[in-house]
């Protein structure tokens, strides 16, 4: 199952059941859920199960590791550059993962971000 699948799961587990006021501001989830603020509980449920970040934009890269790269870029982060190369993702400074290795430790960093900021 991809994480396309999983998202569409959670957003059909929070789909509109009905709108309780005549007004229409104020609805009842398929959760279970009622009150307004119907798609900021939609927004509250995927961010509860999934790790939404804005990416960073890819920036041309003249680096030796990218020499042999039909598309050359990087991606800058606060401890390390990151390059993708043919189903490869490569540090400069030194770790290479594969996409599955590479999202798992991205998952669990997020994760655990998001229960530091928590507990804060
Ligand atoms: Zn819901």
């Amino acid at each position: 199952m991809s994480i396309r699948d999983d998202l569409l799961r959670v957003l059909d587990d929070h789909s509109l059941m009905r709108w309780t006021s005549e007004e229409r501001n104020s609805t009842t989830c398929k959760c279970g859920w009622n009150g307004n603020g119907f798609e900021l509980h939609r927004i509250d449920a995927v961010l509860a199960r999934f790790g939404v970040v804005e990416l960073p934009k890819p920036m041309p890269t003249d680096a030796d590791i990218a020499v042999d790269m039909d598309d050359p870029f990087e991606f800058r982060a606060p401890w390390g550059t990151y390059y993708a190369t043919g189903g490869l993702v490569e540090s400069d400074t030194g770790p290479s993962w594969t996409t599955a290795h590479a999202r798992a430790e991205a998952a669990a960093l997020l994760a655990a971000a998001n229960r530091a900021e928590a507990q804060s």
